[in-house]
């Protein structure tokens, strides 16, 4: 069923504790935890606890949790402290954008400059 754990995916088994993560944060709807190959200083992956594949689908069928993560995102830039200096927010969607984990995940990389446009 729609939003329903995966056996088979890595960030649903990072949710129920049965792979170990670097927890950053936890709400009712999200988890965030460290990047296991960060590429800034501070790199947060911040997922929905529900399975969705992208971020698109999940926002399609859950727009509150997508704005949930979205705002968690906001919120650990500022515990981070890279809010000041400038952030991003990256939702890698599809095998050819560089998604590699097909579970909704925001990373939010910040305190070191960032280029654009991205690679
Ligand atoms: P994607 O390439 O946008 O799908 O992002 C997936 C991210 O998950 C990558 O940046 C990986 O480094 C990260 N990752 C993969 N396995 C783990 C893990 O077990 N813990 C934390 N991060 C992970």
């Amino acid at each position: 069923m729609a939003g329903e754990p995966q056996a088979d995916c890595l960030f649903c088994k990072i949710v129920a504790g049965t792979i170990p993560a670097t927890v950053v944060r936890e709400t009712e709807t999200t988890f965030a935890f460290r990047d296991i190959n960060p590429q800034a200083p501070t790199h947060v992956l911040v997922i929905p606890k529900v399975h969705y594949p992208d971020a698109a689908s999940l926002a399609a069928a859950e727009p509150g949790i997508a704005a949930d993560v979205l705002s968690e995102a906001g919120r650990i830039a500022a515990d981070e402290k890279v809010d000041g200096h400038g952030y991003r927010i990256v939702f890698n969607t599809g095998a050819g954008a560089g998604q590699t984990v097909f579970h909704a995940h925001a990373h939010v990389l910040g305190g070191r400059g960032l280029q654009w446009p991205p690679g």
